[in-house]
């Protein structure tokens, strides 16, 4: 068996900092970074930060924009616990250590002749970590990756290992499902699976007016519908993806490079960074961009065809709105990225997810379109547009996405979710002393309640 392994991070020789997020946005130097590789390893760890009264985080690959997984007490890094660790194939069910990748456990799936029904556009996340925070792909059919889960183990910070479900306790388990890191530390995901598909995928750019016009439909025809608008042109280039029992006929390596790594990446970047010093050339090269797109199929495995590589380094916020209001919400978006004052360079993005149950999914109960605007991750200039799109949302009662940037507090969230007060006793019931609060989850869920002497009392904040 490994063994669980604590030790004391070397710092980053140019920032001093132990840890940051792809980005490079968030950053933080943990007191101690531990890696346990199993189950025994994982409790140790937790009860090796708790016992010496350190606070508790367990990061991802940290793919999050927030600070969800930042932390000046003890850092677990998961990425050891990746193994398969049952497969029901009757029932099509999965039971795997919570710190996999996606890309691995699509890989490992596909051996056992299993794969996950829906993706979102990268598979380089944990699969705790994805859940933790709703990720979700597009599909206005199938709802986000958290919804796929049957049960959860998690261990709290007494170091219990706490086996989550449906059955055994349906309020702990639809808040840890997607619980922002804020409940424990979880070590095992049962999830559901189906058997393998294919999907033949088409891009092409369609007029943006009769994309706006018929996106619902697109939506519900299509099984797989998504839509990228670059500011100040009147195409959208569209990604409309059918599932498929036809045989893969994947596109050459050369021909996936060129498509997914070079276009999507090489030119977006070139674009980024043209635009970033000559931000009055940013009209013409967003029609440029969005016309020299032709028409390209791809036809292979689900996960090959849903995730593709993201080396481009950006900052990114995304809205979750009622599907009622997305052809608004969309326009209005549009709207504030064509002002040219707010020197907007990239395209939004624009997905469709069905609701869910868990209580703090940005779809809980309703049928959701999420818009997602993406901006220059140096310096601050985001701010105006982002804020800008963030005044716009609330109009629709719309829900931000936990690991992307925005501004709300558990003040404005409480009465976006309807479930927000019991989640709240959920944590203080798992987590009453706030072993695995941060900044963040202060922020968005507020301080932990600590029962004190038959008392309540506000832990304060650090
Ligand atoms: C290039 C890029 C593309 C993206 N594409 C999409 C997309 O298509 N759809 C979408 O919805 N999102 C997308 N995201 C956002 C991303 O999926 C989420 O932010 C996700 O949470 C990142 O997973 P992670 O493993 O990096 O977790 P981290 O960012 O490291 O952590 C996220 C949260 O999970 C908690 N956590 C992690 N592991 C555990 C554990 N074992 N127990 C308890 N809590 C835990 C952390 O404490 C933290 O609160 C994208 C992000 C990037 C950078």
């Amino acid at each position: 068996m490994a063994k669980a392994k604590t030790d004391k991070p070397a710092a980053d020789r140019q920032t001093g900092y132990h840890w940051r997020n792809w980005s490079r946005e968030q950053r933080c130097r943990p007191e101690v970074i531990a890696h346990p590789h199993t189950r025994e390893g994982l409790i140790e760890a937790v009860m090796n930060a708790t016992t010496a009264g350190r606070a508790v985080k367990v990061a991802g690959s940290g793919h999050s924009f927030t600070p969800a997984a930042v932390t000046d007490g003890s850092m677990l890094r998961i990425e050891g616990m990746n193994r398969i660790l049952e497969v029901d194939r009757p029932g099509n069910r999965v039971k795997v250590e919570a710190g996999i990748r996606l890309g691995d456990l699509n890989r490992k799936l596909d051996r056992h002749g299993l794969a996950l029904e829906n993706l979102g556009d990268i598979d380089k996340q944990t699969l705790a970590g994805a859940i933790s925070t709703a990720t979700h792909g597009t599909g206005a059919k199938w709802r986000n990756l958290s919804a796929q889960i049957e049960a959860i183990e998690i261990v709290t910070a007494d170091g219990v290992l706490h086996e989550l479900s449906e059955a055994s306790d349906p309020d702990a388990f639809r808040a840890a499902r997607v619980g922002i890191g804020a409940l424990g530390a979880i070590y095992s995901v049962t999830m559901r699976t189906v058997a393998p598909f294919r999907i033949e995928r088409f891009d092409r750019t369609r007029p943006l007016g009769e994309v706006l016009a018929g996106m619902d439909k697109l939506a519900d025809e299509l099984d797989h519908f998504e839509f990228y608008v670059f500011p100040h042109t009147d195409t959208a280039l569209c990604r409309e993806s059918t599932r498929t029992d036809a045989a893969a006929d994947p596109p050459s390596a050369v021909a996936t490079y060129a498509q997914e790594v070079v276009l999507e990446n090489w030119v977006a970047g070139a674009f980024a960074t043209v635009t970033r010093f000559v931000p009055a050339s940013i009209p013409a090269l967003s029609k440029l961009a969005a016309s020299g797109s032709g028409v390209s199929r791809k036809l292979d495995h689900s996960f090959r065809v849903f995730a593709s590589e993201r080396q481009l380094k950006f900052t990114e916020m995304e809205y979750c709105v009622p599907r009622a209001n997305a052809r608004e919400a969309v326009e209005g978006v549009l709207e504030i990225a064509n002002r040219r004052d707010l020197k907007v360079a990239f395209p939004i993005e624009v997905r469709f997810v069905a609701a869910d149950d868990a209580m703090l999914s940005p779809s809980f109960e309703r049928d959701s379109c999420y818009v997602a605007v993406h901006f220059d991750r140096h310096g601050e200039g985001h701010k105006p547009y982002f804020d800008a799109v963030e005044s716009l949302m609330a109009r629709f009662g719309g829900r931000p996405h936990w690991g992307k940037r925005h501004t709300r507090d558990d003040a404005d969230l409480r009465g976006l979710y309807p479930r927000f007060g019991d989640f709240l006793a959920v944590r203080e019931r798992l987590d009453p002393g706030g072993a695995f609060a941060n900044e963040y989850t202060e922020r968005v869920l507020g301080p932990v309640v600590e029962p004190v002497a038959g008392k309540k009392r506000r832990r304060r904040k650090k």
